[in-house]
């Protein structure tokens, strides 16, 4: 797939809660390779947005075609998981009472039992990928220790790298520098650009410096609806999207 082909086209999206038009007619689409970030103040629909391209949520009209084929409106949770499009929430999923290397274990062989999964034996070309991805987060050293002994930080990067060993093609993070101090959130933009390498990256979030750190693509949403799109320093400086911010 080629960098500026869309590997998301939403069209004519409206959420509906009770006649509340949660996101309301978005039209928009996701590039391959992209690290695009949807922000907006709170309320705009980021979530729900996010919620209906992981099949959580169903829209009450509209469709949203990955890569051009599939429908993802029309498919289950599992079915979208399957195609390659992976969802890192704001709550931590580490298992604390194994190692950092075990849950990368754990993530890889996808079984839902614990006890199946811990005695299953991966391939070579698993295990190489594992600590590829362990050397890509940062936590190569501390394989062998429990994810209690780690930083906040360090708890995202290993969320991040679990997700990472199913290989999607697309992964979604919702607020993933939350609780972040400055250093820990520079190191996830430079692993998000090294992420963006081999797949496209959809972000929902709110730190500002972060967003102008590491989107190739902005899309603001206000009340459900686009507001703008294109590069920070382009939407940044929108009179609509100041407006929008400082709430006049
Ligand atoms: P954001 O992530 O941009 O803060 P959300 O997508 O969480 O916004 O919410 C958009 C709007 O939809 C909000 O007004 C919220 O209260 C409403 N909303 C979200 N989910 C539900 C739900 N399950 N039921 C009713 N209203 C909802």
């Amino acid at each position: 797939m080629d960098h500026m082909e869309a590997v998301l086209n939403i069209k004519d999206l409206t959420v509906s809660f009770d006649g509340f038009k949660a996101v309301n007619n978005l039209n928009t689409s996701v590039k391959n390779q992209d690290i695009h970030f949807f922000i907006g103040p709170n309320g705009a629909g980021k979530t729900t947005l996010l919620d209906v391209i992981c099949g959580r949520v169903k829209p009450f009209v509209g469709n949203i075609l990955f890569e051009d084929q599939k429908d993802l409106t029309k498919l289950s949770e599992h079915e979208i998981v399957e195609l390659g499009i992976g969802r890192k929430f704001q709550a931590p999923s580490v298992f604390t009472g194994i190692t950092i290397l075990e849950n990368m274990e754990l993530a890889v062989v996808k079984k839902r039992s614990l006890f199946a999964s811990l005695f299953s034996k991966l391939t070579k070309e698993q295990t190489e990928y594992i600590l590829h991805i362990l050397q890509t987060i940062g936590l190569y050293e501390k394989r062998y220790e429990t994810p209690i002994s780690l930083s906040h930080g360090e708890k995202q990067w290993l969320e991040i790298g679990m997700l990472l060993a199913q290989q999607p093609k697309l992964m979604l993070l919702d607020e993933p520098v939350a609780g972040m101090g400055r250093k820990e959130t520079e190191k996830t933009g430079a692993l998000l650009k090294e992420i963006a390498k081999e797949r496209s990256v959809v972000v929902v979030e709110h730190d500002m410096e972060f967003v102008r750190e590491c989107a190739s693509t902005v899309t603001v949403l206000h009340e459900g609806a686009l507001l703008d799109q294109g590069k920070m320093e382009e939407v940044q400086n929108n009179p609509k999207v100041i407006e929008v911010y400082l709430g006049r």
